[in-house]
């Protein structure tokens, strides 16, 4: 599919297998530039033959252009699976004359896709704020977006107003993150760069970028409201808490995710100093 004037998409739908998608609403894999001339890549999907070869076959049917480089959002192995298998295709479809296919990444993932990949040489760490040139003039300016994960970079090409969002902003639900304070901060970020168009990681693509980002600020600060609140009534364990906000009636799938979010609301109010942590009490395992 073609999302905007130098933006392609590949969407890898997945089967789902017992409770839940594994992600939600599919993956996506981004080709930009122009077919005619180069193009760069970004994400490379999970590590099956069936989703590199779904992503060669959307390559073959762009005409097979040059790809001058891979770009990864995050180190998260439904973005970096791909990796080994696509660099060395783009490689080799680029032809011995061509330079080879380079990956770019936060400087944090350098080693490892060194490792993946069996030769550091090929990964270039990217710059805060640095713009990858590529095909029909495009220019997609990184951005480090922690929060999601210490790694994450998220992409901008202002010509057609898109924003390349990995796992930051999902098109159908919202993210796990591992850094609240950080991740509110990168949210605060993409929006002042006042995107029309969001290309996330997973999920179909969001039409009306600013309502969105606005929606993942707002939802955030409610939730953050509530967790104060709940404080203010005594309640002042994770359980008590999570019964508080969340219905009784929570789905047990849920329910985990429900937890790691209360805590990350409360390591982040706690490292604002808004909240103070007592250490938790121990007891032994309920054992047989
Ligand atoms: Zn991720």
């Amino acid at each position: 599919m073609q999302v905007s004037p130098r933006v392609y998409g590949v969407h890898i739908s997945e089967e789902r297998k017992g409770p839940g998608a594994m992600h939600p609403g599919g993956t996506n894999i981004y080709f930009v530039g122009d077919p005619r001339e180069s193009m760069v890549v970004i994400d490379t999907g999970e590590h099956y033959r069936t989703w590199s070869l779904r992503i060669q076959e959307f390559h073959a049917e762009l005409g097979s252009p040059a790809i001058d480089a891979i770009l990864v959002t995050h180190g998260h192995s439904d973005h970096i699976g791909g990796v080994d298998r696509l660099q060395e295709y783009f490689t080799r479809v680029r032809g011995r004359n061509g330079d080879g296919c380079r990956v770019r990444c936060h400087p944090r993932l350098r080693e490892r896709l060194g490792r993946i990949l069996g030769d550091p040489s090929i990964v270039s760490p990217l710059k805060s704020r640095e713009v990858v040139r590529t095909g029909g003039g495009a220019g997609l300016r990184a951005l480090f977006t922690p929060g999601h994960e210490d790694d994450h970079v998220c992409f901008h090409l202002p010509g057609d107003r898109v924003m390349f969002t990995g796992d930051t902003i999902l098109g159908a639900s919202t993210t796990t993150v591992r850094d609240l304070a950080e991740y509110m901060a990168s949210l605060a970020l993409l929006e002042t760069y006042r995107p029309e168009t969001i290309c996330p990681g997973h999920g179909p693509v969001v039409h009306e970028a600013a309502p969105r980002i606005r929606s993942y600020i707002s939802h955030r600060e409610r939730r953050e409201r509530q967790v104060l609140e709940a404080v203010g009534h005594g309640h002042n364990t994770v359980a008590a808490i999570m019964s508080y906000i969340y219905p009784r009636n929570l789905r047990r799938e849920l329910r985990e995710p429900a937890t790691r979010n209360v805590l990350t609301h409360l390591t982040k109010l706690a490292k604002e100093g808004r909240l103070t942590e007592t250490p938790a009490t121990y007891s032994l395992p309920s054992g047989p």
